[in-house]
């Protein structure tokens, strides 16, 4: 970890060597992109997007971040990997979309424009920092009172051991070896206590499901391998 930064370098470093890939819909990042649309109707069931300020933290290539933007948002993309945003610029500059990235921390950025997004969303990212707890505090500066605040990320159960890390990584082979470390994914009651902490109340739980002989995934009530959570900070 960067002397008083909330990020593992290597983490950094091993999604930057991806950037070149991070587009294809077959490639390294396919999950991202399977799962994107079901990510965006969660987002959508929840929150205004059109016309609304959005800040997705952690964006990688912008998967989401243009979903959001698709979907009417102005939306700023935030990740501490420069390789990941280019290609993201890149993308969205070939789109004509209008996007904007920065290489800034979410706690940076929290002090910077406190309450001025309507819209945060986090996802995928929990699992590779040392300090989520750090992170749901700084979405939670960054919305508005009113605004609404979603993360992803995996839960910590045997069944998730043996679907995200031993199916999706070595048996299936759908995400690359070494993506995840057990010992990072987080239980929903975990997220909640944080975002509990922080200010938030929760507002939904829903499990993302992997179907194998479809190949498909869909929003399901399984919470027990990857989930996603819906917050709103309360009004003043
Ligand atoms: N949120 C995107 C990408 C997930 S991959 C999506 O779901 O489509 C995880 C991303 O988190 C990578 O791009 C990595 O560079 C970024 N990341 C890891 N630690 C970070 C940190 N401390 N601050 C900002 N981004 C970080």
């Amino acid at each position: 970890m960067t002397a008083g930064i909330n990020v593992h370098e290597a983490e950094i470093a091993k999604f930057g060597g991806k950037a070149h890939d991070w587009w294809n819909p077959r490639g390294e990042l396919k999950t991202l992109h399977a799962v994107n649309p079901l990510r965006v109707n969660f987002i959508r069931e929840h929150a205004k997007l059109a016309g609304s300020v959005a800040v997705d933290v952690g964006c990688g290539g912008g998967i989401l971040t243009e979903g959001l933007a698709d979907a009417g948002a102005a939306a700023l993309g935030i990740d501490l990997s420069e390789q990941v945003l280019d290609a993201a610029r890149q993308h969205a500059q070939a789109r004509a979309l209008a996007v904007n990235y920065r290489c800034i921390s979410v706690e940076a950025l929290a002090r910077e424009q406190p309450g001025a997004f309507d819209v945060v969303t986090c996802m995928e990212m929990l699992e590779h920092v040392p300090d989520p707890d750090s992170i749901v505090r700084s979405c939670t500066q960054l919305v508005r009172p009113g605004g609404k605040v979603f993360f992803s990320t995996l839960n910590k159960k045997l069944k998730s051991y043996l679907l995200a890390i031993v199916a999706a990584e070595y048996l299936l082979r759908m995400i690359p070896r070494g993506t995840h470390q057990f010992d990072t994914f987080i239980r929903p009651s975990e997220l909640c206590g944080y975002a509990r902490a922080a200010g938030l109340s929760l507002l939904d739980l829903r499990g993302i499901s992997y179907h194998p002989l479809w190949d498909r995934f869909e929003l399901s009530d399984d919470l027990d391998v990857n989930y996603l959570a819906a917050f709103e900070r309360p009004l003043d």
